[in-house]
Order: structure tokens, then C-alpha cells, then sequence
């Protein structure tokens, strides 16, 4: 039996959140989510995402840190910091630019978050994309891009290609911790800087 299938909470979270006819709904059943038991008992909020209405773009990371668990916004931190610095750059208005991330709670201690968190998950993710419907998705890091492309997909042969997914847009990036972490001269931050721009192009 797949793991998916082994999982029961999967289906009903894809179901409670396809049942979700707007955003507004769909955050207040997140709001409740206790299917991850670790998750739901360290996180101090559950942080559904930024959705101002009619974005075009939408951003998808991994999942909140500690800024954003005591926030409740997504990318508040020092890698929000440095994607709202790129955002400018590029000329996108992050105000007007959807934000979320593939796992809503913060993972304990920052640690990645699980496979079964991420399959669990991704349910509210899938509706949310629905929900906002914007003409392109730029995922941030491995864990978006394994959520959008599947498994095993490498950064470095989604990377600079424009798909169609979904009936819309996807391009995939580097995420912002990436390009902390390599420093001012390192390929993430440079990569990161050119596919936000293709990004304001694309819109
Ligand atoms: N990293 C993420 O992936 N998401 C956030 O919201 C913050 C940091």
C-alpha cells in the first residue's frame, strides 16, 4: 500500500479543503488542522498564507519558520526579508502578490518537514492554488518543487523552463534560505534574482 493511501488524514484533508468554497473558509478549517499530532501541538499559529485579491502571481515556500509561527505571516523573516528585497528589484508588489507555503505549521526547531507532513498537507495547498487562480506559480526550494513537479524532479532541469501546469504558469527557483546560506557571490542568490525578473515578465 502507498503511503498516501496508508494515510487516512491525506483524503480528508484534500476533501475538507476541495469542500472550501473561498479562502476565507478554507483558512478556518486549516486553522483547526490537528492531523499532523507534533505540528499541531508545538506551533503557536497556523500560517494559511497572504492572498490579496486578484494576485497574478502566487509564491510557494516550504513552510514557516519561527518569525512567521509568531506572526502568522508567511516569509517574515530573514528570508522574507531578502525576497521582498528581490520582489522590489524585479518591480513585483509583494501586496499584491499571493504567499503560502506547502506545510502550514512550523516544523519544531526548523528541521525540514516530513514526508507525511508535506503529503498531509498539500490538500489546503491544491485549493488554495484553485482559489486564487493566478496566472503563475513560482515555487521557492525542494520541497515547493517537489509539490508542484513530484519527487525526484531536479532544481536543475525544472529550473529556466516556463511549464504549463495546472492550466497555468509554473517556473521553479531557488529558495531564499538557499541564497543566504551560499552568500552574496553564490549561484543560488543570482539565480533567484534573474527567475524573479522572468517572473515580472511572465505576469
Ligand atoms: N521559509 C519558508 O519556506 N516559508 C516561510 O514562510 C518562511 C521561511
Amino acid at each position: 500500500m502507498s503511503p498516501r493511501a496508508a494515510d487516512p488524514s491525506v483524503a480528508v484533508i484534500a476533501d475538507r479543503a476541495t469542500a472550501s468554497a473561498d479562502l476565507t473558509t478554507l483558512a478556518a478549517r486549516a486553522r483547526g488542522c490537528t492531523a499532523c499530532p507534533e505540528l499541531a501541538e508545538t506551533r503557536t499559529t497556523v500560517v494559511v498564507g497572504d492572498f490579496p485579491p486578484g494576485a497574478r502571481l502566487m509564491l510557494v515556500g516550504e513552510a514557516p519558520g519561527a518569525h512567521e509561527d509568531r506572526t502568522g505571516r508567511p516569509f517574515v523573516g530573514k528570508a522574507g526579508q531578502l525576497l521582498d528585497d528581490l520582489l522590489a528589484e524585479a518591480g513585483i508588489d509583494r501586496t499584491a502578490t499571493a504567499v503560502a507555503n506547502v506545510v502550514k505549521c512550523r516544523p519544531p526547531g526548523n528541521r525540514p518537514p516530513r514526508p507525511a507532513e508535506t503529503r498531509r498537507c498539500q490538500g489546503w495547498l491544491d485549493r488554495q492554488v484553485e482559489l486564487v487562480d493566478p496566472a503563475l506559480v513560482v515555487t521557492l526550494g525542494g520541497t515547493a518543487l517537489s509539490w508542484a513537479l513530484g519527487g525526484g524532479t531536479r532544481l536543475r532541469d525544472a529550473r529556466l523552463t516556463v511549464h504549463e501546469w495546472r492550466g497555468r504558469r509554473l517556473l521553479t527557483t531557488y529558495h531564499p534560505s538557499a541564497a543566504i546560506r551560499f552568500g552574496p557571490n553564490g549561484a543560488p542568490l543570482a539565480a533567484l534574482r534573474t527567475d524573479l525578473r522572468t517572473a515580472a515578465e511572465l505576469m
